[in-house]
């Protein structure tokens, strides 16, 4: 039933599967994946069946162990990802001695969240790295007790984020692996992280997940109308988190923005979109933002399909506006506009002043009207 529960990827839950059929588990596995693709939720599930107290490879659900881990709360199992560093902080402390109460009730919500949905994305305030304290501090724990007759899971969740001298403390334990003890690294962008790392974990690949697949899900999983399903799918490039956000935070919501911010940006004065673009940074934080100009940058792809006759996959749920805009705009330069948004959104992840970003789409989005901008 467990390994069900997780989205896709049945070609890395086989590979588990068989191992743990033959008792043949590697001691650090790295997965890699994109954002969303499920590597936290596979880490997670293999950590539960192994510590479970009557799976051999699938996890009963339902014992004491497995009970544990619905909640995150058990003792053989730490996650580890970044966090921000506390006052007076020397490597040596435990990673959270020296947070304040602020940052530890942050961190507490969070854990909260990724125990409700495993797709969820820690987010933290100023946590930029996993610092030596949290990898240190799998040595002191592998030294512990075992509790039950599992072993003791390590997540190492965003591995590429490690400071340098955390890499180089995982590498000696790495070297000299604890019979006990399972690390499991997560990672996006596999070159990030040092080659020596790289070459003492078992790589499992994740797959990209599909529309059809994540479509399936929001249907059957969370009860989400196929239509809706569809559409949302469509949207959110495999990535099941954002899928999941996008039920709950109102997608038509984020699409309208995209649509109506698109609209400030072409018609209106440079006075007005700035107000526009002041109202889109007071309510909606950067990753929200991203998911407007990423619909923005869809809209306009859906606009160059129906001036082009070809049919999508998917029905647009209304062409009328699609339509208007391809009349008004016969000459859009469509490639310009993707590539102007595409590197908005790369600059969104760089620290990169908000309204400066999106005044200067503004003008570029201008330019690719085909109509000459000397009366704007
Ligand atoms: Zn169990």
């Amino acid at each position: 039933m467990s390994w069900a529960s997780i989205v896709g990827q049945s070609r890395a839950k086989e590979i588990l599967r068989v191992s743990l059929q033959r008792n043949r588990l590697a001691h650090a596995y790295l997965f890699i994946g994109q954002e969303g693709s499920g590597k936290y939720a596979i880490a997670l599930e293999l950590a539960k069946v192994i510590n479970c107290e009557h799976g051999q490879e699938e996890a009963c659900d339902n014992c004491a162990s497995c009970r544990k881990f619905k909640t995150l709360q058990h003792p053989n199992l730490k996650l580890i990802f970044p966090l921000p560093v506390g006052r007076y902080e020397k490597s040596n402390d435990p990673p959270l001695a020296k947070l304040n109460d602020d940052d530890i009730i942050a961190i507490q919500e969070q854990l909260n969240l990724k125990a409700s949905n495993p797709y969820h994305k820690i987010s933290l305030l100023r946590a930029n790295t996993i610092k030596i304290n949290s990898i240190r501090e799998i040595r002191r724990q592998a030294a512990l007790t075992i509790f039950g007759q599992g072993k003791k899971v390590f997540i190492i969740i965003d591995a590429d984020k490690m400071s340098d001298e955390a890499s180089n403390a995982l590498l000696k334990t790495l070297e000299e692996p604890h019979p006990d003890t399972l690390l499991i690294l997560t990672t996006t962008s596999v070159e990030s992280l040092l080659p020596t790392i790289i070459s003492r974990c078992q790589l499992i690949r994740l797959d990209p997940l599909g529309e059809d697949v994540i479509a399936q899900a929001l249907h059957e999983n969370r009860n989400i109308e196929l239509q809706r399903s569809k559409t949302i799918a469509r949207s959110v490039n495999g990535n099941y988190t954002k899928a999941l956000r996008y039920i709950d935070a109102d997608y038509e919501d984020r699409q309208n923005k995209a649509i109506g911010l698109l609209r400030a940006m072409l018609m209106k004065s440079r006075m007005a979109v700035l107000e526009e673009i002041e109202k889109l940074i007071d309510n909606y934080q950067k990753p929200e933002i991203e998911d407007i100009l990423r619909l923005m940058q869809q809209w306009l792809q859906d606009s160059m399909l129906l001036k082009e006759g070809i049919k999508s996959e998917y029905p647009l749920p209304s062409t009328e506006a699609h339509e208007k805009f391809i009349n008004h705009y016969p000459d859009w330069d469509y490639a310009g506009s993707f590539g102007a948004i595409d590197r908005a959104v790369s600059l969104l992840g760089k620290n990169v002043y908000i309204p400066l970003l999106l005044i200067d789409l503004t003008f570029k989005l201008k330019k690719f009207t085909g109509i000459a901008s000397s009366n704007r």
